[in-house]
C-alpha cells in the first residue's frame, strides 16, 4: 500500500523542528516559486539564532526576520540575488557576526545549480536538517544556471545528498521535503512529480 510508504514521509515533512522558522519573503516569482525562503535557527535557549539566506533587499522582510530576534550569524547558500541581494543590509540592521548560539552547522560543497552552491547540515541535538538552497528546491526542477552551472557537478552533489538519507531537507523556495536522499532510481529531475502526486 502506498499510504503506508508515504504517510510517515508526508508526517514528517509537515513538521519544522521547535528550532528552525521560515519566514518567507515577498518575491514570488517564476524562479523563485511562492517566494525565498528565509530560514531562522535558534537552539533551544539561545540567545542568537543563525540566519540562512536573508534574501532579497527588501527592507520589510529583512525588518520581519531581524524580529524574530537578536541574531548571531548570516549565511548564505549561494550568490544568486534572490538570496543574498538582503545580506549587508540584515548584517546592518542585526549586528550580526559569527556566533552560530550552540549550533552545530556543517558546510556541504554542493556546486552545479552555481559553483559556489552549498548546503548547510545543522543539528541541535540527534536532531538534523538540511538547508539546500536551490540545490533542491520544494517544487520541480533546479535550473544549472549560467554562467558557472554544471550539471554534471550538480549530479554529483545529489549523490552527496543523498548520503544524508531520511533528513530533511528544507529548499531555498517552495515547501519542505522530507528527505534528502533522492528515490532510488531517480534523480531530483524526475523525482518530484510522483512526490508530490
Ligand atoms: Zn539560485
Amino acid at each position: 500500500m502506498v499510504g503506508h510508504v508515504t504517510a510517515p514521509a508526508a508526517a514528517l515533512a509537515d513538521r519544522l523542528p521547535d528550532w528552525v522558522t521560515l519566514v518567507r519573503a515577498p518575491n514570488p516569482g517564476p524562479m523563485t516559486l511562492d517566494g525565498t525562503n528565509t530560514w531562522v535557527l535558534r537552539a533551544p535557549g539561545a540567545a542568537r539564532s543563525v540566519v540562512i539566506d536573508p534574501g532579497p533587499l527588501d527592507e520589510g522582510h529583512l525588518r520581519a526576520v531581524a524580529g524574530t530576534g537578536p541574531v548571531g550569524a548570516v549565511l548564505a547558500t549561494h550568490g544568486h540575488p534572490d538570496h543574498v541581494e538582503g545580506f549587508d543590509r540584515f548584517v546592518e540592521l542585526t549586528g550580526a557576526g559569527d556566533d552560530t548560539g550552540g549550533l552545530e552547522i556543517t558546510t556541504l560543497e554542493t556546486p552545479g545549480h552555481t559553483a559556489d552552491s552549498v548546503c548547510f547540515l545543522a543539528a541541535v541535538g540527534g536532531e538534523r536538517v538540511i538547508f539546500t538552497g536551490d540545490t533542491i528546491l520544494g517544487r520541480g526542477t533546479t535550473i544549472v544556471a549560467w554562467p558557472n552551472g554544471d550539471l554534471g557537478a550538480y549530479l554529483a552533489s545529489l549523490d552527496v545528498l543523498a548520503g544524508y538519507g531520511a533528513v530533511p531537507a528544507l529548499p531555498g523556495h517552495g515547501p519542505r521535503w522530507p528527505t534528502a536522499a533522492r528515490p532510488p532510481g531517480s534523480t531530483w529531475l524526475t523525482a518530484a512529480p510522483a512526490l508530490t502526486r
